[in-house]
């Protein structure tokens, strides 16, 4: 797959992952679309050769992954919240700066094992209730070109 290719796709289906957004509210079972199409879109897809997310959003940082991630890096907390984060308008913990500083030059997190949980479940297509998380899946499909192809393939298969 072509990810640059992907990302400027996506662009120009934002009005119609909108509008099938939409629609798909209304619909309880649709968490085995998504998963089932998480599976096979993620089996074609290499992260390592993307890493978007980590380039261009943050996570929210929990006060565990706070802790978990200041002692991989054999930090004081406070001294880790104070170089790294601030608190964004909802009041959650966010990194000061992207691309995150914690990816490597080779789309590899440094702090992998110790990752926020935020990372670990992006970008969270393959959760339960996904109905309830329709409106964040939309603005993914802008920064993940996963999510556009799940998007994308979901629509083409249930139109057709
Ligand atoms: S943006 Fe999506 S495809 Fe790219 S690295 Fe993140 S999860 Fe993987
Ligand atoms: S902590 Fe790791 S996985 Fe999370 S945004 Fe930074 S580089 Fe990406």
């Amino acid at each position: 797959m072509d990810l640059e290719e992907i990302k400027k796709e996506a662009k120009t289906y934002f009005d119609k992952h909108k509008g099938f957004i939409k629609s798909l509210k209304k619909s309880k079972k649709i968490d085995d679309k998504f998963h089932e199409l998480h599976e096979e879109v993620f089996e074609e897809i290499d992260c390592l050769e993307c890493a978007n997310c980590c380039k261009t959003t943050s996570p929210i940082f929990y006060d565990s992954d706070i802790e978990r991630v200041a002692k991989a890096l054999k930090m004081k907390t406070a001294d880790f919240i104070g170089r790294y984060l601030h608190k964004d308008e909802e009041n959650d913990y966010v990194l000061n700066e992207s691309p995150c500083p914690f990816l490597g030059f080779d789309n590899k997190c440094i702090v992998y094992d110790s990752r926020p949980k935020a990372c670990k479940e992006y970008p969270h297509t393959n959760r339960k209730r996904m109905n309830q998380i329709l409106f964040l899946t939309l603005k993914n499909t802008q920064v993940c070109p996963a999510v556009h192809e799940i998007m994308k393939r979901m629509e083409d298969r249930i139109s057709s």
